[in-house]
């Protein structure tokens, strides 16, 4: 009988690491999870939970011991706000993280590694125009990445083709372009935009106002999190071993997003836009034609789809913390 493979799945107290976990086991795999915390909203669904640093090294031996292929999504990351703060702690963490959980699992005979990296790889000069020119994996040289968290994955990206060359490790490399669902961070400073929005929508009294950071022109694409799981699923079986653009290639406004959320929530809302706030670069989209090219696919699920979804179970947390009116006192007040 053959053996059921073993995945490591590193970040897996995190929001797309839970959601892998899940599918992974779903599809009959044997998982461990990795992270410094639990995840935050129910129980993992993985054989083996460790809750362990995976900046140091003898953790990372731990972790990687006796499996055959590791998802490494661990990140210290969050929203533009977090990550525009803290260049020297996110640098230093992730790179201790990638660099450890990547020579320990190639010391300890994982068979593939696929690395977690980010939109932020692409060059500033390129992203100044909210009508931005889709980015195309090639684009990310001349390197003018995110201060911090973007020059580090650039680099983490670079040691697992060098690992590839050099070792002939079998490594997969992603580019998340902006990942959104339920059991994500939606507060505390380290939720992205379409979460914040939910929160922020959901809180808010119909006509009144929401803070939109920026003046809300600027552009992105968001991708729902079963697009990505599956996505990562797909590359992991492939035998692509360079950066490949892993998003939708949508591209909408924040306000366009507020209103979308909004639309949803049926409230009619005015936006306050606060200038001193962080908004990243001006616009930013992915070129899907090397996924298409290398996957023979692309995220298919609609933004409206994936943000009711999103919105409903951040609507919901907020009502099971007594923070919105309970749905009976609503439909009385009406
Ligand atoms: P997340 O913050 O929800 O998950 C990351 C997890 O890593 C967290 O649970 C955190 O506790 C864990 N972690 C941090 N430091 C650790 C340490 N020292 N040891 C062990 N675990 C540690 O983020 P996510 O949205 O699930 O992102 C997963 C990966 O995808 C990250 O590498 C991130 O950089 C990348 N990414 C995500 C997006 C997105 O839109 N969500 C976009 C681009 C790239």
């Amino acid at each position: 009988m053959k053996a059921i493979p073993r995945i490591l799945v590193t970040g897996a107290g995190g929001f797309i690491g839970h959601h892998l976990v899940r599918r992974l086991k779903n599809d009959g795999f044997w998982v461990r999870g990795v992270d410094i915390k639990p995840p935050e909203y129910e129980p993992s669904d993985a054989d083996e939970f460790m809750l362990i640093d995976l900046r140091l090294w003898e953790n990372c031996l731990k972790a990687t011991k006796g499996v055959d292929q590791v998802y490494n999504l661990a990140a210290d990351m969050g929203g533009i706000g977090y990550i525009t703060a803290n260049h020297a702690d996110i640098s230093r963490n992730n790179t201790l993280i990638n660099t450890h959980i990547l020579d320990a699992s190639r010391l300890n005979g994982a068979q593939k590694f696929l690395f977690s990296s980010s939109a932020c790889v692409y060059p500033q000069y390129k992203q100044k125009d909210p009508d931005v020119t889709p980015l195309k994996e090639s684009d990310a040289v001349p390197a003018d990445p995110e201060p911090g968290y973007g020059w580090e994955k650039l680099f983490a990206e670079e040691l697992c083709r060098y690992y590839k060359k050099d070792y002939g490790f079998e490594t997969r490399i992603v580019r998340f372009h902006n990942v959104y669902g339920p059991l994500g961070t939606y507060e505390g400073g380290k939720e992205k935009a379409p979460a914040a929005i939910s929160r922020k929508v959901a809180l808010a009294e119909d006509n009144g106002e929401i803070e939109v950071w920026g003046d809300g022109a600027q552009t992105r694409s968001f991708m729902y999190v079963d697009d990505c799981v599956e996505g990562l699923l797909r590359l992991m079986a492939s035998d692509y071993a360079q950066p490949l653009n892993l998003g939708t290639d949508r591209l909408v406004t924040i306000n366009e997003l507020i209103d979308l959320v909004s639309g949803l929530a049926g409230k009619n809302l005015k936006k306050h836009h606060d200038l001193t706030k962080p908004q990243g670069v001006r616009g930013r989209n992915s070129d899907n034609t090397l996924l298409n090219q290398v996957l023979g696919w692309e995220p298919k699920i609609r933004l409206e789809e994936g943000l009711q979804i999103t919105y409903k179970w951040i609507e919901g947390e907020l009502r099971k913390a007594g923070r919105l009116r309970p749905v009976e006192a609503v439909q009385v007040a009406r």
